[in-house]
Formats: structure tokens, C-alpha cells, sequence
């Protein structure tokens, strides 16, 4: 019975990052991480991105292993028994714990169409297996409008093949850009060779020999019709795994609830990274974070508090993404249906948006602008009132 001081359930970015967190305070105490992938953790935003630009796979290795723990690789976590600190996996293998983080990320969503042959991407085995697949193919259809439909397409067809965009919204990234924008990016796509099919709905996929037919529906007009490719990779969204927090009767909600030093509903029980929902001071919310900033800081805070030194977590995570030669990096809420401020030094290639609510700034865009990730969050921080006028030429933040 794996017997260990610090329990981790997920081998993602945030339990790497814990693990970190806990050797800064505690070199000895024993570690063990149970993780469904079989693969140690790895850097997931490259996946997407630089692995597809030549960035050599061996980069993306965490040291995880190098920090004395004890990884279960290919297991699942099925129950938690709070009370006696206890996790069993799949195979009935115990594991107790003294402090356990729960960092157990997210499960993509999948279609209700009849469809086998969908990948849906996340993981490096998903990396591997369309590799494989752009080895055979040409033609690749690319479901979802977000961050992993924008970003395979683009390296998709960075790599020499075509891909076909459909999304049920009107253009890609519409629930984080402004219409304008968004729009501006359907085009963009098209000139670098994408198909994009914006306002369409995948119906169904079926088999036809190596290839792969998909019925799509238009949303305005209800037309449907056939698209044939040679595979298909989907993004639509994930799901936060909070089954085990849910047995254990922890507080959830839209994640696993956690307090400012990601403690859980049971003090000697944390989470952190994507299924973690916690509260932000400066957005004064509740909020779950999806991106890769989230997960490190967290993870560290997060370890750091499990070995004892908790520190509150009021950090506001940032992301970022490449789409072929543009480039972003934001902080805070950024939903286009908030007041809008655009301050473009070249329209659509670089500048700033911002985003208000009731004259506050809840999230600011930094498109093609680099370097003032940490001016946008002080910006968020202050009470306001701000009127658009004030915001234009805020950023980028004069030299001090
Ligand atoms: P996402 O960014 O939430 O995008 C979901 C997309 O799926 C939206 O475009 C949505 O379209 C579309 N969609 C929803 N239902 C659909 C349907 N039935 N048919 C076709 N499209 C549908 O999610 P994601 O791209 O799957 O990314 C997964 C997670 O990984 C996210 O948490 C994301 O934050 C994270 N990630 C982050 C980065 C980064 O930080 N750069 C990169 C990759 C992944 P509409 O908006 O048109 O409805």
C-alpha cells in the first residue's frame, strides 16, 4: 500500500508544479503522484504551438522525476475516502496520504454525433496520434472556433496541409475577441489557406473508407452538407474532472471550490490548476482558469502550502497564443459581450482592447504587444472609475 506523506492526484503542469512547490519547503517527505496519461508530466501549451514549429519534443519533459517521488503512471484515482485518507485506483491499489492535491484538470467535450474517428486533442498521446494521422493525410477538419481549433489549424496547415474550420459561432475566437476582430480572423485564416466555415454545426461523421465524411448543418438557413477529409481533430471545450472531489462530498460547483490558500471543503485536501475554482481579489469572483500560468503558479502555491508555508493564492493568471504570424498575451475577463475600448497603433496587428465593466477594466487584450502582462494587471487592480477616453494610450506602460 503506497504509504506517502503528499498524495497528487494528476500528472499535468499544476502537479508538477505542487511537487516543486512542496521540495521548496520539504526536501524529504515522501511524494507520490497518481497520473491517468501514461506519459510523466509535460509542457501541454507546445502541443499546439511550437512542437509544430519545430520545437523538438524532448523540450516539453517536466524534471518531475528528478524531485524524489514516486509516479503511478496509467492509474486512475476512483474513490477518496476523506475521512481515512485514502484513495483507491482502478486496479484496487490503496494509497494514503497526509495532504492531497487534487489537480485533475479537465475531460474534452465530445460531440453527440454518431462519431468514432473525432480526436478530440488535449494530451501528448493526442499529439502523437495526429502526427501520425498529418504523416498519412491531407485534408483535416478541424472542429471548434477556440483556443485548440485556431491554434491546430494554424499548425496544421503550417505544416503543409489543409484544414477546414466549422464552429457553430460567427468567427474564430468569438468568445474571448471582440466582433471586429474575430471577424478579422476569419479572413486572416482564409488568406493563409484555411477553409473556414463559420455558423456550422457538425451533424454527423461517418467512416468511408480511409476517409472521413461530416454532415454539417448551416445554423442560419438549417442547408446540410457534406465535407470530406482525410481526419478529424476537435476542440470543443472541456469538462473540469471533479468526480473524485464530488465522492469525497467536497464543495463544488463550476470546479472544485477552494479557499485563498487552496484548501478545499477538507482543510488537509487542496486543488489546484484548471478544475480549480477559487476567488480572485481584483475581479472580486469566483474563477477557473484553463491556461498554463494558472496551473505553474497555482500548483507551486499550492505544494508550498501543503509542506506548510501557505501563502493566500491572489495571483492573476495570464495566457497567451500564436495564430500563424499574430501573437497575444491577456489577463482577466475577456468576454466580448463587456463594454470594449480598441486602441490600435496598426489596426487588427497590434495594439491594445480593453475590457470594462460598470468603469472598471476587467481584462485587457495585448495583441502583438509584448511586455506589459504585469501593467495590465495593475490596471485591472485599480478601482476606476475609468472612462474610455482615459484608457486610450495606457498601455503600452511608459518606462518608468
Ligand atoms: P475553447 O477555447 O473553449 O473553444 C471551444 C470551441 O468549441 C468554441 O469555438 C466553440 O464555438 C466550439 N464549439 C462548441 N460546441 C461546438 C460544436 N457542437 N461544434 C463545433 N464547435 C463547437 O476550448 P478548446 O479550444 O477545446 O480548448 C480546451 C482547453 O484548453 C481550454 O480550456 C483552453 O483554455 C485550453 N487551451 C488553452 C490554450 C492557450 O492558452 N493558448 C491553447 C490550447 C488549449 P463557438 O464559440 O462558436 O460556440
Amino acid at each position: 500500500m503506497p504509504d506517502s506523506k503528499y498524495l497528487i492526484v494528476g500528472g499535468g503542469m499544476a502537479a508538477d508544479a505542487a511537487i516543486h512547490g512542496i521540495r521548496e519547503v520539504d526536501s524529504k517527505g515522501s511524494i507520490a503522484l497518481i497520473g491517468a496519461e501514461s506519459d510523466p508530466p509535460y509542457d501541454r501549451p507546445p502541443l499546439s504551438k511550437g512542437l509544430w514549429k519545430g520545437k523538438p519534443l524532448d523540450t516539453i519533459w517536466r524534471d518531475t522525476s528528478k524531485q524524489a517521488v514516486e509516479l503511478y503512471l496509467g492509474r486512475e484515482a476512483k474513490t477518496l475516502d476523506p475521512q481515512n485518507k485514502r484513495i483507491v485506483d482502478e486496479h484496487g491499489a490503496v494509497y494514503t496520504f497526509e495532504k492531497l492535491l487534487l489537480a485533475t484538470g479537465g475531460t474534452p467535450r465530445e460531440l453527440p454525433a454518431r462519431a468514432g474517428r473525432i480526436l478530440y486533442f488535449r494530451s501528448l498521446q493526442d499529439y502523437r496520434t495526429l502526427r501520425a494521422m498529418a504523416e498519412q493525410g491531407r485534408r483535416f477538419g478541424v472542429i471548434g472556433g477556440g483556443f485548440i481549433g485556431s491554434e491546430i489549424a494554424a499548425a496544421l496547415t503550417m505544416n503543409g496541409k489543409e484544414a477546414v474550420m466549422i464552429f457553430p459561432g460567427e468567427g474564430i475566437g468569438d468568445r474571448t475577441f471582440p466582433r471586429d476582430l474575430s471577424k478579422f480572423l476569419n479572413g486572416y485564416y482564409i488568406q493563409q489557406g484555411v477553409q473556414v466555415l463559420p455558423g456550422q454545426s457538425v451533424v454527423d461523421v461517418e467512416a468511408h473508407g480511409e476517409q472521413v465524411v461530416f454532415k454539417v448543418r448551416d445554423e442560419k438557413t438549417s442547408k446540410i452538407c457534406d465535407v470530406t477529409v482525410d481526419g478529424v481533430v476537435a476542440g470543443i471545450g472541456i469538462q473540469p474532472n471533479i468526480e473524485l472531489a464530488e465522492i469525497a462530498g467536497l464543495e463544488t460547483g463550476n470546479g472544485i471550490i477552494v479557499n485563498e490558500f487552496l484548501q478545499t471543503s477538507h482543510a488537509d485536501i487542496y486543488a489546484a490548476g484548471d478544475v480549480a475554482a477559487f476567488h480572485n481579489p481584483a475581479l472580486s469572483r469566483y474563477i477557473r482558469v484553463e491556461h498554463e500560468d494558472n496551473a505553474n503558479t497555482m500548483g507551486r502555491v499550492a505544494g508550498r502550502a501543503m509542506a506548510g508555508k501557505p501563502e493566500p493564492y491572489r495571483h492573476l493568471p495570464f495566457f497567451y497564443s500564436d495564430l500563424f504570424d499574430l501573437g497575444y498575451e491577456a489577463v482577466g475577463e475577456l468576454d466580448p459581450r463587456l463594454e470594449t475600448v480598441t486602441d490600435w497603433q496598426e489596426p487588427f496587428r497590434k495594439g491594445v482592447i480593453y475590457y470594462l465593466q460598470d468603469a472598471r477594466v476587467r481584462g485587457v487584450l495585448l495583441w502583438n504587444v509584448w511586455g506589459q502582462v504585469d501593467a495590465a494587471r495593475s490596471l485591472i487592480a485599480e478601482p476606476g472609475p475609468f472612462k474610455p477616453a482615459d484608457l486610450k494610450g495606457r498601455l503600452p506602460a511608459k518606462k518608468a
